[in-house]
């Protein structure tokens, strides 16, 4: 399944590769749309339920203003009713009727009407009722109550019932004012209820000195023209605003305005503020002629109190808004990292699977290219599961002949497998199955292969070395079996080869005198007996074992006048790969003093060094027999003296000797006088005894540094080193003595003749024996038996 097929969607709906961004923005602007949308429903709402309330607020303190003005109307009725059903009515009776009327009225008055006539009268009627002084009176230009001016007519105030403090005005003329005077001539007319136009009031309190006068005219019965009025002072203030909220906590400002009122003035005003608003109501509100026009307009405690939620759904809109994008924005980033994880992830993880896949492949590759090698694996039962080319060529089955049938045992020769069942039950003292004997290891053979018999599937065996092991899986648990093979009956042939080819090695080295050696010289000056033959024990009288380790023990055995000499031959050998022959001698703690000939072919080594194969062996005897043919061959047989040849190279010595070093020689030449006749006369074999004899006399009487050699037949020759003419001429002179002085039997005496020679600077061999042999014959000359020195040159 690609990755493409499904594509995540984050929360359900929001594609991942949407922008984080993109999306917390969306839901911004969703948010904000849709919190204007609610803002601007609730504003709505908020508006009609304003409206519905300031309606409710308006109708209910009409109509409580509305019963407010018809209260008063229906208390003066009853004040007027009770004045027409009177014929006298006094103060006191007066008083009692109007105290409990007086509810929202500021005053209630009596006033009758006087005429000119009737004043003084009156005055004085008044005056002594009371006990005070009575006048009819009138405001003066000054404000102030004055006596009346003369008129026909007076309506003066004879009671007054007040809540004020104030004194009320008594006597004071309701006709001397216009706008009373009015009132009272409409209620007159009408025989009803009239009210004055606005006016200040006399006799209360600044604050509530703004009002209107209700006047009511009383007319007996069966009267035409009323005989007096009865009214109430009514503050506005009072009437409307008293029982109602304080201004500052009014929900209405009010305004009434007299309808009849040219000028509009404002009858009342409540204190409350204001507010601009498209609300507003007007009501019409009636007392006695009157028609007041009620205006209400919501105040600032009733906008407060009806707050718009607008600013409140805004802001909580907007910041809902703005949480949840930045929610959004959060999640779908965290989200998008997750999915980028779990993509990297897979990426990873399918890249890992790839590279398995390869290794997988590799392997498999591995497995087969081991074509010398059978590498077999079975499950836990021993079923075979995978059988590499290896296997098929060195036991001729095919793969599919053995996958999931085959079992490792039937690969196995039985009597083999159990015989090594039997023994492992045995050493491990349990019970091994013969089909598990081949993986399961020896005690005593710790990781090594062991040797087993295979049988191929033509029926013929092999013999190989496996190596099994267990296989486990990533979590350690066993699944199988490997196991691996190697053919190893051609190594086991060649093995036995070898081992036949040692023996046969060893034999001859044991038969061939002397000892045969394998020497390395290593680079770094190691020297080495790889291979030393059981001969070499006997000519160094060290163990083959010791030489292989040690090489230098040989050299601790090689005679100290000889041991440099040896090395350097080696060296030599090395350095110039040529043929290696050495004759030295040997100091052995057994056999004492040997002589040694070495002989060895050097090879370059590859890795540097020098590879010798060589023998060596014992010329003691063939030295001493050469040495006793040197002695022959320089040993005249007969006498046992030096012979010429050894005269003639010593001689060379000597003269090479003085060439290098100033000194002297001699030689002394004697030649045996007539000796023909003694072998004439008494045969050969007497003169051989002459000559016997006199080299026995002769040779008693030299110094141990002469040296007397016989030249041939019957003439001799000392040589004599380190002695001059004279020194010779005296030896001379004893030898020749010697020979004469006794008789040699059976010849009788026997003499010689001698010539002396000495060396001369510059001189040659030649030469020298010239001169001896000439003074031989100067003596022989002279007449035998005589001594004859050299010729003195002239
Ligand atoms: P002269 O005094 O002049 O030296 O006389 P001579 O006879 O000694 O001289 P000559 O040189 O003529 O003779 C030497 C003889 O020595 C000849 C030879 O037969 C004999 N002779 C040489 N060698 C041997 C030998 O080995 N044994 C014996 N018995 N005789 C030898
Ligand atoms: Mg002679
Ligand atoms: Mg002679």
């Amino acid at each position: 399944m690609s990755l493409q097929a499904v594509r995540p969607k984050i929360l359900g709906f929001i594609s991942e590769q949407a922008s984080a961004w993109l999306v917390a923005l969306v839901v911004l602007l969703g948010g904000c749309t849709l919190t204007t949308i609610v803002a601007w429903a609730a504003s709505d709402l908020d508006q009609q339920q304003e409206r519905q309330r300031f309606q409710l607020l308006v109708n209910e303190r009409f109509s409580r203003l509305q019963e407010r003005f018809e209260d008063q109307e229906q208390r003066l009725g009853s004040l007027r009713r009770f004045f027409v059903n009177s014929d006298e009515v006094s103060r006191e009776e007066f008083e009692g009727f109007a105290q409990p009327l007086l509810q929202r009225a500021r005053a209630y008055a009596w006033a009758p009407r006087v005429s000119r006539d009737q004043r003084k009268l009156f005055e004085q009627q008044v005056s002594r009722q009371r006990g005070t002084p009575f006048n009819i009176r009138e405001l003066n230009a000054n404000g102030e109550l004055a006596p009346a001016a003369e008129r026909d007519e007076y309506v003066p105030v004879l009671y007054s019932q007040t809540l004020s403090l104030l004194v009320s005005p008594l006597g004071f003329d309701l006709l001397a004012q216009p706008l009373r005077r009015s009132a009272l001539e409409r209620a007159q007319k009408s025989g009803k209820l009239a009210v004055s136009q606005p006016m200040q009031l006399v006799g209360l309190e600044p604050a509530y000195a703004t009002g209107v006068l209700l006047v009511a005219p009383v007319t007996a019965h069966g009267a035409t023209e009323p005989h007096g009025f009865v009214m109430a002072v009514i503050s506005m203030r009072q009437l409307v605003a008293e029982g109602l909220p304080r201004p500052d906590r009014d929900n209405l400002a009010m305004q009434i305005v007299d309808t009849s009122d040219l000028q509009q003035r404002l009858l009342y005003e409540s204190g409350s503020a204001r507010v601009d608003s498209d609300l507003s109501a007007v009501r019409r509100l009636t007392l006695g002629d009157h028609v007041y026009a009620l205006s209400l307009r919501p105040s600032e405690m009733f906008e407060q109190a009806n707050h718009s939620s607008l600013a409140l759904i805004l802001a909580m809109g907007g910041l809902l808004s703005l949480l949840l994008s930045a929610l959004l924005y959060v999640l779908v980033s965290q989200r998008q990292r997750a999915l980028k994880l779990v993509q990297q992830s897979t990426m990873q993880l399918r890249a890992r699977e790839q590279e398995l896949r390869g290794a997988h492949g590799q392997l498999r590759s591995v497995l087969n290219a081991a074509t010398q090698v059978a590498i077999i694996a079975t499950d836990l039962r021993g079923v075979i599961n995978t059988f590499n080319a290896g296997a098929e060529q060195m036991l001729g089955f095919k793969a599919e002949q053995v996958l999931g049938r085959s079992t490792l045992e039937s690969l196995h020769v039985p009597a083999e497998l159990e015989a090594r069942a039997t023994s492992l039950s045995v050493a491990l003292g349990k019970r091994i199955p013969p089909s598990q004997a081949m993986l399961v290891e020896s005690p005593d053979s710790q990781h090594e292969a062991s040797e087993w018999t295979l049988v191929r599937e033509n029926g013929s065996q092999l013999t190989v070395n496996m190596l099994g092991t267990v296989l486990l899986d990533d979590h350690g648990l066993w699944v199988g079996y490997l196991a691996i093979y190697l053919d190893v009956t051609e190594q086991k042939r060649a093995y036995e080869a070898l081992a036949a080819r040692d023996r046969l090695l060893k034999k001859l080295s044991a038969h061939v005198p002397g000892g045969i050696f394998q020497f390395t010289l290593e680079p770094q000056d190691n020297w080495r007996f790889i291979y030393a033959s059981d001969g070499m024990r006997d000519i160094y009288e060290i163990e083959t074992g010791m030489l292989q380790q040690d090489a230098k023990k040989v050299f601790e055995r090689i005679h100290p006048l000889d041991v440099e000499r040896v090395r350097a031959s080696i060296r030599l050998s090395a350095l110039q790969l040529s043929h290696w022959r050495e004759e030295y001698r040997v100091q052995l703690p057994q056999r004492g003093l040997r002589w040694i000939r070495g002989e060895a072919t050097p090879e370059e080594l590859p890795a540097g060094g020098t590879l010798w194969h060589g023998y060596v062996s014992d010329i003691t005897d063939l030295k001493r027999v050469e040495e006793e043919l040197r002695t022959l061959s320089i040993t005249d047989s007969l006498t046992g003296i030096h012979n010429r040849r050894y005269f003639q190279d010593r001689l060379k010595t000597e003269m090479l000797r003085l060439n290098r070093t100033a000194g002297a020689l001699s030689v002394i030449m004697l030649d045996i006088d007539h000796f023909k006749r003694i072998n004439d006369q008494h045969g050969h074999g007497v003169g051989d005894g002459v000559l016997q004899e006199l080299c026995k006399r002769i040779g008693q009487r030299l110094r141990r540094t002469d040296v007397f050699c016989r030249l041939g037949g019957e003439e001799f020759m000392v040589l004599c080193p380190n002695t001059d003419g004279e020194q010779a001429y005296r030896l001379a002179m004893e030898l020749w003595q010697s020979l004469r002085s006794a008789p040699m039997e059976p010849v009788g005496i026997v003499t010689a003749s001698f010539g002396v020679a000495s060396w001369r600077v510059d001189e040659g061999v030649d030469g020298l024996l010239l001169r001896a042999d000439s003074a031989v014959y100067v003596a022989k000359q002279a007449g035998r038996d005589r001594v004859a020195a050299e010729e003195v040159q002239a």
